[in-house]
């Protein structure tokens, strides 16, 4: 028989513990760029550009 718990835990004790898990929305900035909305730490999807350089090639939407 494998290790097991000697007690079950209460939901207080639970609930103790969940109460560190909530999740928060991410930061949203805007993009000096383009200056539109985008997520911080993150390449902007409408430019391609993060740190002042175009990292990503913005694909054109009417090519091909
Ligand atoms: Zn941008």
């Amino acid at each position: 028989m494998p290790p097991h718990p000697k007690k079950k835990h209460s939901h207080k004790t639970q609930g103790g513990r969940n109460a560190h898990n909530a999740i928060s929305a991410a930061s949203s900035g805007e993009c000096p760029q383009c200056h539109r909305a985008k997520l911080s730490h993150r390449v902007c999807r409408h430019c391609g550009y993060y740190n002042g350089r175009e990292v990503i090639p913005v694909e054109a939407p009417t090519a091909e």
